[in-house]
């Protein structure tokens, strides 16, 4: 039985110090709320709409292409920048929208279950902002459920929406760990990301054996026996 709809909306801001701290605790923090977490989106982002979005770029991308002197009237090359602007708005950069928030459903925790949930081996796919190049790897996530637990696709989707849009890996794990404490009303989550990035391997040092790792860990998941529970899980 579904019991909670977990809004899209963004609520309003809380107040902020003089510090650019936001009070308050994790629990009650919405990514779109924090300015700390944040992906640094302008007031009026969402003022265009999508198709208005689309035939922006697609003009500017045919710019790039025709200054990189490639012939524009190709057969193979002219769909090109219609291609991109409709991938960059509603695919990999589809989570930057508050409005592609997926529907989270949460259900009474009726079995009781107090031990650690794994959801481990989630594919990642997101864009490194300082190059535009692919970062991919896995996430694992975990929580320990209090009085709801969640459907475990809607994991996935959690860890997705975040990963559409221009990235860091260390921005990219908080946000997912943030929006797991809001949505689960738990602080006991962990958030662990491997990740390989283009930028690092086909340009500029190209190693191409380097990965990242980045982990977020709150409540229970401070505690060392619970960490290492988490970290042998996903090593499984
Ligand atoms: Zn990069």
């Amino acid at each position: 039985m579904v019991i909670t709809r977990i809004s899209n909306q963004p609520a309003t801001p809380p107040p902020t110090d003089t510090t650019g701290n936001t009070p308050g605790t994790h629990a009650s923090v919405s990514p779109y709320e924090a300015p700390m977490i944040a992906s640094p989106l302008r007031k009026d982002a969402f003022e265009l709409s999508d198709e208005d979005k689309i035939a922006k770029i697609e003009g500017h991308f045919q710019e790039i292409m025709r200054t990189l002197g490639l012939d524009m009237t190709d057969d193979s090359l002219k769909g090109t920048p219609k291609r991109v602007a409709k991938m960059f708005v509603k695919e990999i950069f589809g989570g930057l929208n508050p409005a592609n928030y997926p529907k989270i459903s949460l259900f009474e925790n009726k079995y009781q279950y107090r031990r650690m949930l794994v959801e481990r081996d989630i594919p990642l796919y997101s864009f490194c902002e300082h190059h535009f190049l692919p970062i991919y790897g896995k996430a694992h996530v975990a929580y320990i459920p209090n009085g709801k637990v969640i459907g475990l696709s809607k994991l996935n989707r959690i860890v997705e929406h975040f990963a559409r849009r221009p990235q860091v890996q260390e921005r990219l794990t908080i946000q997912i760990a943030n929006e797991l404490r809001r949505v689960l009303g738990v602080e006991d989550v962990a958030v662990y990301i491997d990740a390989q990035h283009m930028c690092v391997q086909a340009r500029g040092v190209q190693h191409h054996h380097a990965g990242t790792a980045t982990a977020e860990y709150g409540g229970k998941f401070l505690n060392e026996h619970t960490r290492n529970e988490f970290l042998q899980a996903i090593k499984a």
